[in-house]
Formats: C-alpha cells, sequence, structure tokens
C-alpha cells in the first residue's frame, strides 16, 4: 500500500474586503502552495444546479433565485446587510458546506503530496471553527482607507456601501489579535509584495520560484 503522505503545513489567509487576499493567494501559489479558494467555492455551490441552491430555495424562497435556478446574488446582498438574522441564516446554510468542500480539496492535495495547503478564507476570523482546521493564520493587512480606494476601483460602489461592508465584518485590530503573521500590504509595489510572499513562502518550507 502506498504510504501515507505526511500532513502539509496549513494555512488560514485573511484579510478585510480588498485587502490583497487574492493577490498573496496567486503569490504563495507560484512558490508551490495549493491555494483553496472558498469564494470559489460558494459561487459552485450558488450557480444553478449547486449544492446550496435547495436549502437557500427553502429557506428564503425561490424568489431569491434568478430563472436560471442560481442564487441572486445581488438581492440577496441586499436581504443580507439589510438584516443580521437573515445573514446568519444564509451562512449557517453556505458555511459548513464550503468548509467540508475545502476540507475534501485538501485531503486530495495531501494524497498528491502537498508541503502546503492555503485556505483563502476571507471570514476567517469570524468563523467559530476555522481556526481549527489551520495551523497558522496569514492575515494581509492594510488601512480601512485603503481597502476603500482598492474596491472603489474595482467596484461600481460607493463609500458608504463599502464602509457598511467593512463595518459586517471583523475589525482590523480583532484580525490583527487573531493573526500569526502579518503581511503589512499598503505602500508596497506589487513587486514588493511579491518578495515578502516569497519570503513567507520560505518560512512555509516552499521555494522562490
Ligand atoms: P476581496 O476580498 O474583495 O476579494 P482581496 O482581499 O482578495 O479582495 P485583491 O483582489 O487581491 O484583494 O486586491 C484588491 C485590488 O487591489 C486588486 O485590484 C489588486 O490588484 C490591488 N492590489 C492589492 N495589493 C496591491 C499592491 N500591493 N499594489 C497595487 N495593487 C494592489
Amino acid at each position: 500500500m502506498r504510504p501515507n503522505p505526511s500532513p502539509p503545513l496549513r494555512v488560514g489567509l485573511t484579510g478585510g474586503v480588498g485587502s490583497g487576499k487574492s493577490t498573496v493567494a496567486t503569490l504563495l501559489a507560484r512558490c508551490g502552495a495549493d491555494v483553496i479558494d472558498t469564494d470559489a467555492i460558494s459561487r459552485r455551490l450558488t450557480a444553478p444546479g449547486g449544492l446550496a441552491i435547495d436549502a437557500i430555495a427553502q429557506v428564503f424562497g425561490h424568489g431569491y433565485l434568478t430563472a436560471d435556478g442560481a442564487l441572486n446574488r445581488p438581492l440577496m446582498r441586499t436581504r443580507v446587510f439589510a438584516n443580521p438574522d437573515a445573514r446568519h441564516q444564509l451562512e449557517s446554510i453556505l458555511h459548513p458546506l464550503i468548509q467540508r468542500q475545502a476540507l475534501q480539496q485538501a485531503r486530495l492535495a495531501q494524497q498528491a503530496g502537498s508541503r502546503c495547503v492555503v485556505f483563502e478564507v476571507p471570514l476567517l476570523i469570524e468563523s467559530a471553527t476555522w481556526h481549527h482546521e489551520v495551523d497558522q493564520v496569514l492575515l494581509v493587512d492594510c488601512p480601512v482607507e485603503t481597502q476603500i480606494k482598492r474596491v472603489m476601483e474595482r467596484s461600481q460602489r460607493d463609500r458608504p456601501a463599502i464602509l457598511a461592508m467593512i463595518a459586517a465584518q471583523a475589525s482590523r485590530e480583532q484580525r490583527q489579535q487573531a493573526a500569526d503573521i502579518i503581511l503589512y500590504n499598503d505602500g508596497l509595489s506589487l513587486d514588493e509584495l511579491a518578495q515578502q510572499v516569497q519570503s513567507i513562502a520560505v518560512g512555509f518550507g516552499l521555494s522562490s520560484p
């Protein structure tokens, strides 16, 4: 029988909206990490025929689905921002499914001999369970004003909408307290960010690309 490969280091990558998580995840993947994108899993679960669709229709009604049977994201976003109970209901459907699929992907990565699995989890600090599944938390940190600027540059959202989104997440201080490694991503060029990610990756047992 094939020997069970030794477990990879499990890193939870988190940060506020627009902090630079996805950019850092891509750089870590270039250094050889196996990145598991929980936002991508969430999008698949809520696409037409996705595993979360029936439960969402039962709890919120078919009015929250599009004509082709996907989650109507803009409508649901409006609902959950106005109503914390609705947000908790949606999260109680999605989060266990997301975590189960992410851990399944991690097991496959381990079987393939992964040295380091990086779970990109925007709401890791807010979650009661994710910190049990990772060895280290890597926080991508930046000032709130930088978050606002980056999100405004890439979306149609205005400042009040972005501030409401930030207020619904853990505070910067809460994230900093929960982190093992803090990567300060402000005033850095993308090349400088890549250099910092490379030295963190070496600490994870990975090599430079
Ligand atoms: P979200 O949570 O909203 O998905 P995120 O935390 O994954 O965001 P990214 O998508 O990685 O953040 O970054 C947000 C934007 O900021 C992107 O357009 C990215 O290219 C840019 N960005 C991030 N870091 C830097 C940097 N050091 N220099 C220049 N641009 C940056």
